[in-house]
């Protein structure tokens, strides 16, 4: 798969995306990173690629040329349109369920605000999907696309070696992961829940289950609501 992130900043995509298991994936071919810099379409003599906001307020607008141009950059070597998503706190909200549907697209552009924002013009033009990561502002979108970026990324194949594996994962079935634990068996005094040592594969499938369900009851209702009515429909 194929990212594509369109920045003011280049260089803070590229240091995440070049580092630790992103960074090998990339090197073994299952993603490729692609950061273009905005500021290099610019047609303003002095690179310029912000102006004023038509009808006053404070801040400087990305504008509309050099947007559309470095998406175009992307965009004309595909026969299909690449799905384009925004990241702006006016967005719908990312969840892993959003991070799973995009990871079955070829090719995604990630479009990276910064300043006030960007010309409503050429997002009526390119943009698909509006996406936020949360009820807060930030200066730039590079976060938040690096956020998507490595959500979805984790969920291709050959990303995660096995004993990272994402399908056990907090959200995946509709709950949060069940508690973990790894060695020594007694530390601080705690010792790990007996069941663990047992070897007892069914056992300890049906505790986690029941940790899983405990302890998103615990921490959010909302998603135990959730995962009870869609388990008593079913
Ligand atoms: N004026 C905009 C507004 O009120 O909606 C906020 C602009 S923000 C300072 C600059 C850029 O940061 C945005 O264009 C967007 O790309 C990014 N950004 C900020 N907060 C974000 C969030 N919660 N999720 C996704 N992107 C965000």
């Amino acid at each position: 798969m194929k990212f594509h992130i369109l920045t003011l900043f280049p260089e803070m995509a590229d240091t995440c995306l070049h580092a630790s298991i992103l960074g090998r994936a990339a090197q073994s071919g299952c993603v490729s990173f692609h950061t273009v810099n905005i500021r290099d379409y610019t047609v303003n003599k002095h690179k310029k690629v912000d102006d004023y906001t038509y009808g006053g307020g404070a801040g400087m607008l990305m504008q509309a040329q050099p947007v559309y141009d470095a998406w175009n950059s992307v965009q004309s070597g595909s026969e299909v349109k690449i799905r384009t998503i925004y990241v702006t706190p006016q967005g719908r909200t990312f969840t892993q369920e959003l991070a799973q549907e995009l990871s079955q697209e070829k090719e995604l552009i990630f479009l990276c605000g910064h300043y006030e924002g960007i010309d409503e013009r050429v997002l009526e033009e390119v943009v698909t999907d509006s996406v936020s990561i949360g009820d807060y502002v930030l200066t730039g979108g590079e976060l938040p696309a690096l956020v998507m970026v490595d959500a979805i990324a984790r969920l291709i194949p050959g990303v995660l070696h096995n004993e990272n594996s994402a399908e056990t994962e907090s959200f995946q079935n509709g709950l949060l992961e069940y508690p973990q634990y790894s060695r020594p068996p007694i530390w601080h005094d705690k010792g790990v829940p007996e069941v663990l040592l047992s070897g007892n594969h069914q056992k300890i499938a049906q505790w986690r289950l029941e940790q899983s369900i405990r302890r998103t009851q615990e921490r959010r209702p909302d998603l135990y609501e959730r995962y009870m009515k869609k388990n008593l429909q079913s």
